[in-house]
C-alpha cells in the first residue's frame, strides 16, 4: 500500500472513506464526422435527442425532488429552459441547414457563444455556464448513443472524482451512498461546495489534475477539513480517519467554561437546509440567504411564495432567532432575469442593497412585506441588510421598513417589526459600525466579503487565495473594531462568513467578543464543542496577541 497524498481545498469539514468512481461528463467529438449528407436527417436526429433529453430531465427532476429536496430539483427546470431556448435551437438549425454540419457538431457550435458569455461574467454566471455545458453534453451523449453514469445511483462508498461537478450533478448525489467527492475545479464558496455542505458530503476541490488518472476502485480518504486526499491508505490510516469523524450533535445552547453564552447558528438558503441545520443542533438561523429563493427560475417568486418559504424556516426554528438577509443579488450572485448590468467589476458594482431597493424598489417592497408578515409567526425573526456602506443608505432602508410596516397596518395584514441589523462586509461599514449600531439591534460580520474588500483579493480567484484569508491581521483588526463599536452602540454582533464555521478559529472569535457565530450546518456540532472548551481569559489573551501580530503566519502559529 502506498500513502500518497493529494492536496486541495477542503469544503465540507467531514471525513469520508471510499473507492474512486471517475466521472467525466464531457463528450469528445474528435472521432466524429464533421459534415452530413442530408440536413433533414440531422435536424430530425437533433429533435429526437432533444425529446429524449427532456424526458431524462423530467425523470431526474422527480428523482431529485424525492431524494434531495424540491428546491434542489428546480435546477432541472432551468435545464429544460436551456433545452428549449431559441438561441440554441435556431443555432443548431442554422449550422445543420446552412453549414451542412452533423447534429453533434451543430449542437457543439450552438452552445459555444452562450457558454463563453456566461464564463466571461465569472462568479455565479460561470456556474450558469456549467449548466449550459451540462445540457450540451447531455444532447451530445444521446446523439452519440453513449452511456452515462447515473449520479443518483452510485454504489455505496463511492468517492466521485471529476474535473468539475455542476450544481445539478451535486444535487443528484445521494449522501447515504457517496463517501465524498474530489474535483479539480471549484472553490470554497462555489455553489457546488455550498450544496455539498448542505448535503453533508465530505468534499475537497481544487486538486491537481493528476487525480483524474486514479483508477476506478482505488481507495481514498477524503478529509474535507484539511483538504487532504490520501490514496491507498493503510488500515491504520483508515481506522484513525473513522475515529476522528464521529462528531456528536447537541441541541442545547452552549456557554464557555466561564458561563458566557455564544449563540451557534446556521447559514441556510432553503427551508430544506433549515431542517438539516436543526438536525445538526443549530440554535437558530444566523443567515438566511434569501437570494437562493430567486435562483434557477424565470421570474422572481411573488410575495406569497416568499412568505411561504420564510414561514417554513420559521416553523422549523419556532421559538429561536431566524436572521433573514434581504436580497443579496449581484457580485457572484447575479440573477439573469432581473436584467441588471453587472458592470466591469460586479463585486464593486450594483449588488446587495444597491440592487434592491436601489435599482428595484418594487422587488424590495414585495420582499420586505413577505418578511414582516413572516415575523408575526413562531420564530424570533430578525432582518439584516447586505452591503450597506453609508449612514444615508441605512437611514433610507429603515424608513422603507417603517413605510412597509405602515402599509401592512393600514391593510389590516398580520405582521411584526423584527429585530433590525446590517451586514458588515465593507471597510466603510467597519468605520461606520458605531453609527450603524446606534440605529440597529445587531451587526453581522460577513468575512467572505469583508476579507475580499479589506485585502483587495477576489473571493473567487484562486490566484489570490493566500490574500483572501481572514487571518490576515488587517481583517482581524476590522473584526475587533466592529465588535467594539457594536457593543458601544448597544447592539449584539455576530459573524456569518465562512470563518465562523472553522472550529480552529472558535477560541479566537469568542476572545474577540462575538456574541453569535453562524455557519454551514455541518460544522455546528464542532463549533459548539469548541465554545464549551473556551476559557474566557485565555481566549481574550489569544485575541489580543492575534491583534498585535504582524502576519497571518504569526496568527496561525498562535492558534496552533
Ligand atoms: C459574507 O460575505 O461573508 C457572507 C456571509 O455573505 P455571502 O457569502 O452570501 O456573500
Ligand atoms: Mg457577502
Amino acid at each position: 500500500m502506498s500513502d500518497r497524498r493529494i492536496s486541495g481545498v477542503g469544503v465540507t469539514p467531514l471525513l469520508g472513506v471510499g473507492t474512486v468512481v471517475q466521472y467525466d461528463s464531457a463528450v469528445d467529438l474528435d472521432d466524429t464526422e464533421r459534415s452530413a449528407a442530408d440536413p433533414e436527417t440531422e435536424r430530425q436526429r437533433f429533435e429526437e435527442a432533444r425529446e429524449t433529453a427532456a424526458d431524462e430531465l423530467a425523470r431526474e427532476r422527480s428523482r431529485t425532488a424525492e431524494r434531495v429536496g424540491a428546491d434542489e430539483a428546480e435546477i432541472f427546470d432551468a435545464h429544460q429552459q436551456f433545452l428549449a431556448d431559441p438561441q440554441i435551437t435556431d443555432g443548431v438549425e442554422t449550422a445543420v441547414r446552412e453549414d451542412g454540419l452533423t447534429a453533434e457538431r451543430a449542437v457543439s457550435r450552438a452552445f459555444e457563444d452562450p457558454i463563453a458569455r456566461f464564463e466571461e461574467a465569472d462568479g455565479m454566471f460561470a456556474e450558469r455556464a456549467d449548466d449550459l455545458r451540462d445540457v450540451r453534453d447531455r444532447l451530445l451523449r444521446i446523439l452519440l448513443d453513449r452511456d452515462r453514469v447515473d449520479l443518483s445511483a452510485l454504489p455505496e462508498g463511492t468517492v466521485l472524482v471529476a474535473e468539475r461537478l455542476t450544481p445539478s450533478d451535486t444535487a443528484q448525489l445521494d449522501p447515504d451512498a457517496v463517501a465524498g467527492f474530489v474535483t479539480v475545479e471549484g472553490g470554497r464558496t462555489s455553489h457546488a461546495a455550498i450544496m455539498a455542505r448542505s448535503l453533508a458530503i465530505p468534499a475537497v476541490v481544487g486538486v491537481d489534475a493528476d487525480a483524474l488518472d486514479l483508477d476506478d476502485g482505488t481507495r481514498l480518504v477524503v478529509d474535507g477539513t484539511t483538504g487532504d486526499v490520501t490514496v491507498d491508505p493503510d488500515a491504520d490510516a483508515v481506522a484513525a480517519a473513522r475515529e476522528s469523524s464521529g462528531a456528536t450533535v447537541r441541541h442545547d445552547p452552549v456557554t464557555t467554561v466561564d458561563g458566557r453564552h455564544v449563540e451557534v447558528a446556521a447559514n441556510v438558503g432553503t427551508p430544506r437546509e433549515a431542517v438539516a441545520a436543526d438536525e445538526r443542533g443549530a440554535d437558530g438561523v444566523g443567515l438566511f440567504r434569501t437570494e437562493f429563493l430567486f435562483l434557477d427560475r424565470e421570474a422572481p417568486p411573488d410575495e406569497d411564495e416568499q412568505y411561504g418559504a420564510l414561514c417554513e424556516v420559521c416553523e422549523t426554528f419556532a421559538g429561536s432567532r431566524v436572521v433573514v438577509r434581504t436580497l443579496d443579488i449581484g457580485g457572484d450572485k447575479p440573477i439573469p432575469y432581473v436584467d441588471s448590468d453587472p458592470g466591469d467589476n460586479p463585486f464593486l458594482g450594483v449588488r446587495g442593497v444597491r440592487f434592491a431597493p436601489g435599482e428595484r424598489p418594487e422587488l424590495f417592497e414585495e420582499h420586505v412585506r413577505a418578511i414582516l408578515r413572516a415575523a408575526a409567526g413562531p420564530a424570533q425573526l430578525a432582518v439584516m441588510f447586505p452591503l450597506v456602506s453609508t449612514v444615508a443608505e441605512l437611514d433610507a432602508l429603515l424608513d422603507d421598513v417603517s413605510a412597509i410596516a405602515a402599509e401592512l397596518e393600514e391593510e389590516g395584514v398580520d405582521y411584526a417589526v423584527p429585530e433590525l441589523g446590517a451586514m458588515v462586509e465593507t471597510p466603510a461599514s467597519v468605520f461606520l459600525a458605531r453609527e450603524f449600531a446606534e440605529r440597529l439591534d445587531f451587526l453581522s460580520i460577513g468575512t467572505n466579503d469583508l476579507t475580499q474588500y479589506v485585502m483587495a483579493a477576489a473571493r473567487d480567484d484562486d490566484r489570490v487565495a493566500s490574500l483572501h484569508d481572514p487571518l490576515h491581521p488587517p481583517v482581524l483588526r476590522a473584526i475587533a473594531r466592529t465588535v467594539e463599536a457594536a457593543h458601544e452602540g448597544d447592539a449584539w454582533v455576530g459573524m456569518c462568513g465562512e470563518m465562523a464555521g472553522d472550529p480552529d478559529f472558535t477560541e479566537l472569535l469568542v476572545g474577540l467578543g462575538l456574541d453569535e457565530l453562524s455557519m454551514s450546518a455541518v460544522t455546528v456540532p464542532d463549533v459548539k464543542a469548541g465554545v464549551r472548551d473556551v476559557d474566557d481569559e485565555s481566549a481574550a489573551a489569544l485575541a489580543e496577541a492575534a491583534l498585535n501580530a504582524e502576519t497571518r503566519e504569526d496568527v496561525r502559529a498562535l492558534i496552533d
